[in-house]
């Protein structure tokens, strides 16, 4: 089914996927994993490159490199985002795909990991050029992808408009017969095109429960308290929005174009009215322009990365002020910053759970889909309160009964899961 498969041998390249193997690796050694799930954990079971071309609108043909990896799928179909980015390889789709196992394992979903992408910078594209990309990618794709198979989902630079196309190519190209039963192929999708009330805001929100969840249990209150934001995308903004409601207040906050201060506080609503009419936050005037190496060491309460993988690293680890880190980001803080942020005592909200709102949201999607149901914007929102609680409790519990770091806790819950699940099944044949 898999049409290229590449072996993963040699030394792992150092990055995002030697990152979340050493995390892996702690975990499993923590909880004594059982060594066969180990080597089976270790891997994944598919990886698929694909080269397509596509008509520009000069008229000239392009061909374009696609990737998806599919780490596990022993708790259900793979499951993760599309990344349109000039970092997407494989290494960086193998990575991201194991923390999505990890991440459903954590959140109980009936869902394994995967993750892809295609490797450009969609901004040098027009609006038609990324649909037509984005259609041929889906055919290329063709059956490797599916809704009881891998379901994507949007990342960076990927939207809800990106999987509409997805929906409509994938439908397009079965039978008569079959079409409408694909509308859970991806999730994410406009409402109109059958997405789910509060999946746009799912993950934001998601990272702003999670921080409010931890200064309940450090008894702190977040109305007067600063937080910044890297990255104002989809993440940081809704993170943004609802830590803002809550009075908390944004001091600084950096994305492609640059870092903005201003210790008085920058209106969450203003900014992303600007960046709507500007197309980034380059030149919004109501704050200063930083040096973007400044943007960690600003002195605030909350630091919320929410951009990129690896960017919080020894080299930056020691200047960071917050007295809480939420990992909107999958992969922000690298291993050896870890240690440093440890030894300073700053909590992290790891990445699987901090950012777990998505995929939740995107499994109430996925289930209306399936069997008809349109839920209400409060039927959501509260069911997935519901769901990140449970989660944050038994992370935070874990850790202080093990006497382990919450990035532990939260993987050594997603792995034992998985490794009952193959202990309790076998392994075929
Ligand atoms: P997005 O494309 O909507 O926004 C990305 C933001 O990051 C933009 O503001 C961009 O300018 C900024 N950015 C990019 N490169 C940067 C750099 N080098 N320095 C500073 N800022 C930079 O993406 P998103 O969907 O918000 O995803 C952000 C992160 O959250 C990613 O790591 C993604 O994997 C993770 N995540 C997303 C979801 C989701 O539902 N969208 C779910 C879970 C995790």
């Amino acid at each position: 089914m898999i049409s290229e498969t590449i072996k993963q041998d040699g030394p792992v390249k150092q990055g995002m996927l030697a990152n979340v193997m050493r995390q892996f690796e702690h975990a499993a050694d923590s909880i004594e994993l059982n060594p066969n799930i180990r080597k089976i954990l270790s891997i994944t079971n598919n990886e698929l490159v694909v080269h397509f071309p596509v008509k520009m609108d000069s008229g000239e043909i392009e061909v374009f490199t696609g990737y998806r990896v599919q780490h596990n799928n022993a708790l259900g179909p793979y499951k993760g985002g599309l990344r349109y980015h000039p970092t997407v390889d494989l290494d960086a789709a193998r990575a991201l795909a194991m923390w999505m196992t990890w991440k459903t394992a954590l959140a109980g979903l009936p869902y394994g990991g995967a993750k892809g992408g295609i490797q450009i910078d969609p901004k040098k594209y027009s609006s038609a050029e990324l649909e037509r990309i984005t259609r041929r990618f889906t055919y290329a794709l063709g059956d490797n992808i599916g809704p009881e198979l891998d379901i994507p989902a949007p990342d960076v630079n990927t939207n809800s408009q990106t999987m509409a196309w997805i929906l409509d190519t994938y439908m397009s190209t079965r039978t008569p017969n079959e079409r409408s039963k694909n509308l859970h192929v991806v999730t994410g999708k406009p409402i109109g095109a059958g997405g789910s009330e509060g999946r746009d805001r799912a993950t934001g929100f998601g990272v702003f429960l999670t921080v409010k969840f931890w200064a309940e249990q450090e008894k702190l209150d977040l109305k007067g308290k600063t937080f910044i934001v890297q990255g104002f995308g989809n993440v940081g903004y809704w993170a943004s929005w609802f830590l803002e409601r809550e009075g908390a207040k944004l001091i600084a906050v950096q994305d492609v174009t640059g870092t903005y201060y201003n210790k008085e506080g920058i209106s969450v609503d203003a900014l992303n009215d600007y960046q709507k009419s500007a197309g980034s936050l380059e030149g919004y005037s109501n704050a200063t322009l930083m040096a973007n190496d400044k943007f960690f060491g600003t002195d605030c309460d909350i630091c919320i990365p929410a951009a990129l993988g690896n960017q919080i690293t020894a080299s930056n680890a020691h200047v960071i002020k917050a007295k809480v880190i939420a990992e909107g980001a999958n992969g922000p803080t690298d291993i050896d910053a870890e240690e440093v942020l440890l030894q300073k005592d700053i909590t992290i909200i790891p990445d699987i759970l901090c950012n777990s709102g998505g995929v939740i949201g995107s499994y109430f999607e996925w289930l209306q889909n399936r069997n008809g149901e349109i839920w209400t914007m409060e039927e959501v929102m509260e069911k997935l309160e519901k769901k990140l609680k449970t989660s944050f409790d038994r992370v935070m519990s874990v850790s202080q009964e093990r006497g382990v770091d919450t990035r532990t806790a939260a993987f050594m819950i997603a792995i034992e899961r998985l490794e009952q699940a193959y202990l309790q099944r076998g392994i075929f044949p």
